[in-house]
């Protein structure tokens, strides 16, 4: 006898419900049993898909916590159908000639169980092989196919019927990430959620990486690293007297980066990420593939590169090496301290000039501070931005060398007498000198550059548009760059004429280009014309202008985009 082959399933998929009353159902349902809304596709028939209040899918052997809208590929969903009146079942016995095989739809709306594979030509073969019989479709405005059989309870007379249901097929797709922050873990993320096999490579020697101060989060940017915020409601500009020369509403967070660091890390599976990996060359090879070389001399092959190897990109001087960098003629000194270790005057001083839940900018002519406080709340982060030489543009390698800098003892003393000047009335010389190692930020930004991809290597956050901070859109633009590369890739895969033809990479590329170059340039541009407080000519801000700007800029980018 034969020995065939099982059909490789994945897991269950939906459970479905017949009904003459699809409304009713749904609001039982959710009322009832706390059941959540879903997505559904726009089926001929009338029907709702619904979440488990609480539901798990399975991706990748880990369980992840199913969120409201669109169901991920994995997720078990509950369908409410509307009953087909033309139709007998399971209620009545099972017409079997009438219904099956030419006859499918009669199927996909009575009551069934649908399984999940990522492995569809498999199954047609095996169920050939073992000479089921079958219908098939195709789910409205995707790619997704659907196979129909009987199980031999349901063939012989009642009974539960058994249809294949596969969602999402994923085409093998290998793709290297080159650096493991914030736009390299966010792009991870949310591949391996598509199914998409990727691998991180970041020169750093280890995961726990101390470093960064705070940053500033938007709503669309929470999603992954909710857990690690501390809200901030209202900006305040403040003058060198005191004055409140303006507030204004922002719906941001704060965050320190290295807790959203470890949050994405922790996210993301470990094996996925390989420390120690500095990248030093890539090609792009004739077999279609991307050669990466490492400093080790090991290689390393990819269908696709994404270049999130920060501010001064290695790949980005590869792929366009007549690009400059611009220092912006200025600094950025930082520093953290625990309000713990303050004393009760210095405390005293501080809470009369700065709210909490505010971004306040203290502003005195050609210098301004920024202070806020980081989550759990009992840490303030604080930012002095001080003039240092002309504005110059230079080779990525220069602003390489000199971005992030410990200060000496002395240029902190020198640093310290200057902010006592500049700011004697205010509590920040002394929050200054309470600060364990303040640091300095040479502050540079990009210039726009003529495309973000060649051929199968894409740039991105900050080695696609590097910005000052002004508008505190640097993280937030790397991990939103992370969700778009993953939302464009599962478009183009969930519609069928595209996914089809050749070139995926190169068209998911432009099509990222099309969607963020404009509007990352933009904010980039943005950041540039805040530097005019620095200026000696602008002594304050334009209000009207960087209301509107901000006005703007707080907006949500994803929904402009739409
Ligand atoms: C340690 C650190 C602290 C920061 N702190 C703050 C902060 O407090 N506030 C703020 O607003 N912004 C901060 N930033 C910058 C801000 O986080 C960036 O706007 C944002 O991180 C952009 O993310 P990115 O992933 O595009 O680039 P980056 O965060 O710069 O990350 C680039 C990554 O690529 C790796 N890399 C670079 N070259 C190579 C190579 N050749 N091979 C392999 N790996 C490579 C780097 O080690 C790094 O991990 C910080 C960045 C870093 C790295």
């Amino acid at each position: 006898m034969t020995e065939h082959r099982s059909l490789p399933l994945h897991s269950l998929n939906h459970v479905s419900r017949e009904t003459r009353d699809v409304d009713r159902l749904r609001d039982f349902y959710i009322t009832v049993l706390g059941f959540r809304p879903a997505v559904r596709p726009n089926f001929s028939f009338k029907g709702h898909w619904l979440l488990l209040p609480h539901g798990y899918y399975l991706e990748d052997e880990t369980w992840h916590l199913t969120k409201e809208g669109r169901p991920p590929g994995g997720a078990l969903l509950m369908h409410i159908i509307q009953k087909d009146e033309q139709e007998n079942l399971p209620e009545g016995p099972i017409n079997t000639d009438s219904s099956y095989p030419d006859r499918p739809k009669a199927i996909l709306r009575g009551h069934h169980l649908a399984f999940r594979t990522e492995r569809m030509d498999d199954v047609e073969k095996i169920l050939t092989e073992r000479g089921i019989q079958f219908g098939k479709s195709i789910v409205p405005n995707t790619s997704v196919r659907q196979f129909f059989f009987f199980d031999p309870d349901t063939e012989m007379s009642k009974g539960p019927i058994r249809s294949l249901c596969p969602l999402k097929e994923i085409p093998t797709l290998s793709v290297g990430i080159i650096g493991g922050s914030l736009t390299g873990l966010t792009a991870a993320l949310s591949l391996e959620r598509l199914g998409v096999d990727c691998r991180v490579y970041e020169r750093a020697r280890e995961s726990k990486r101390r470093g960064g101060g705070g940053i500033g989060v938007q709503d669309v940017t929470r999603e992954d690293v909710d857990e690690a915020l501390l809200p901030m409601r209202v900006q305040e500009e403040i003058d060198r007297n005191g004055r409140m020369i303006r507030q204004i509403p922002v719906p941001m967070w704060s965050a320190y980066w290295q807790d959203i660091d470890d949050l994405l890390l922790r996210n993301v599976k470990e094996d996925k990420v390989e420390y120690m990996h500095e990248l030093i060359g890539l090609n792009q090879l004739e077999n279609g593939k991307v050669e990466l070389e490492f400093k080790s001399g090991e290689k390393r092959e990819h269908d696709a590169v994404l270049a999130c190897d920060g501010g001064a990109s290695l790949v980005r001087d590869l792929m366009f090496p007549e690009h400059l960098m611009r220092f912006s003629g200025y600094v950025a000194w930082r520093g953290t301290v625990k309000t713990g270790s303050l004393s009760q005057s210095i405390m005293r001083h501080f809470c009369s000039e700065f709210s909490r839940n505010t971004l306040s900018f203290k502003i005195s002519g050609r210098q301004h501070a920024v202070i806020y406080y980081l989550p759990p709340g009992d840490i303030i982060n604080w930012i002095v931005y001080l003039p240092e030489s002309e504005e110059k543009y230079v080779h990525r390698k220069e602003a390489a060398s000199g971005m992030t800098k410990d200060a000496t003892d002395e240029e902190i003393q020198q640093f310290l007498s200057q902010v006592k000047e500049v700011f004697s009335q205010s509590s920040l010389p002394d929050i200054i000198q309470s600060t364990d190692k303040p640091y300095k930020n040479m502050i540079y930004d990009s210039e726009p550059l003529p495309h973000l991809h060649k051929g199968k290597v894409l740039l991105m956050g900050d080695a696609a548009h590097y910005s000052t901070p002004h508008l505190v859109k640097g993280s937030n633009m790397a991990i939103q760059d992370g969700y778009w590369i993953s939302e464009i890739l599962e478009r183009l895969l969930s519609h069928p004429h595209l996914s089809r033809e050749e070139g995926l990479i190169e068209r998911w590329f432009r099509i990222f280009e099309e969607r963020r170059k404009r509007t990352t340039e933009d904010t980039v541009k943005l950041g540039k014309t805040r530097q005019g407080l620095m200026k000696e000519q602008k002594e304050d801000w334009d209000l009207n202008c960087t209301a509107k700007e901000f006005t703007d800029m707080a907006g949500d980018e994803r929904a402009n985009e739409e």
